[in-house]
């Protein structure tokens, strides 16, 4: 199977639909039909192909972890170094969740690999994301925990 990249896929021509496509459809494929397709694996597949996509994207510094998670609209974030291998990140107005209902459980689980594959390249080390808060456990903003390794 052949392997395509950023570049490639970011070659678009819709004169009249443009770039943007409505959130819903994104959160119906993302939050329904993933998560039905891969079942009770679905939240560390996300997480792997969001390491993937935040490796591929790249950042130099925090600076640019922040422009490009805004850029990507994964969401807001705010970024707070604990220590030399700790990192807690908050996400305002989440692809994923913002706005989302109570639920009790959380499945941001590709912004947390987005993040952790960008934080890899900011600090040169490995980096392992947990998210703690979520919309949907009664969150306004979603929140993760990196360990860097
Ligand atoms: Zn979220």
């Amino acid at each position: 199977m052949k392997e395509y990249s950023i570049e490639e896929v970011s070659h678009i021509v819709r004169p009249q639909l443009g770039e943007d496509i409505p959130l819903t459809l994104y959160r119906i494929l993302r939050v329904i039909g993933m998560r039905k397709i891969l079942g009770e694996t679905s939240g560390a597949t996300l997480y792997m192909m969001g390491k993937q996509v935040g490796s591929m994207v790249g950042a130099k510094d925090l600076g640019e972890f922040e422009e490009k998670i805004k850029e990507l609209k994964v969401g807001i974030p705010e970024v707070q170094v604990i220590d030399e291998d700790h990192v807690i990140v908050k996400l305002y107005e989440c692809i994923t969740c913002a706005g989302f209902v109570y639920t009790g459980e959380m499945f941001c689980d590709m912004e947390s690999g987005i993040i952790a594959g960008l934080l890899e390249g900011v600090f040169k080390k490995k980096a392992k994301s947990t998210q703690t808060k979520s919309w949907s456990v009664g969150y306004n903003f979603c929140e993760f925990e990196i360990i860097l390794y």
